[in-house]
């Protein structure tokens, strides 16, 4: 059992820098500095996402993952624009991200599993709210209502 930890651990200290293979002609690369984290080191090699920004693997993988630890599972843009004035804030779709960021088997499958229970605590979140509006209107005009699925469709 402890071999097996020290041997993930060790696995993960080793882990290479993810980069973009140059090969891939399905990236489109830039040589611009990263808008996420503003390095301009000409040694990385960087791709532009849909909303035009660039960004590296690695820059990429760590602010959604900061999302994710902030309990947001969309994927915003945060590059500055205008002068600094304003954030990019597009919606990135998860499939963009994961081939953008690279993301290893394993990040993956912590990315949707984060993603799945997040979405789930905001949808029960949504159907309690909907609850509370369902009894004040059901209350106000005295008439019993049983509350269902359906009748709380209705509701809202
Ligand atoms: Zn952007």
């Amino acid at each position: 059992m402890y071999r097996k930890i020290a041997a993930r651990s060790n696995e993960m200290q080793q882990r290479p820098e993810k980069r973009y293979d140059r090969r891939n002609g399905t990236f489109k690369f830039v040589n611009r500095r990263d808008d996420i984290t503003l390095d301009d080191d000409p040694a990385t090699l960087r791709a532009e996402m849909s909303c035009g920004h660039a960004v590296s693997p690695e820059s990429l993988t760590a602010w959604c993952q900061s999302l994710l630890d902030q309990g947001q599972y969309k994927f915003t843009c945060p590059a500055l624009k205008d002068g600094g004035n304003q954030t990019c804030g597009k919606e990135w779709p998860y499939v963009e991200v994961r081939k953008m960021a690279v993301l290893t088997d394993s990040e993956q499958r912590h990315f949707e599993e984060s993603m799945a229970a997040l979405a789930a605590a905001n949808f029960h979140e949504y159907k309690s709210v909907s609850i509370i509006v369902c009894e004040i209107i059901t209350t106000s005009l005295i008439v019993p209502v049983s509350i269902t699925v359906s009748s709380l469709i209705n509701c809202t």
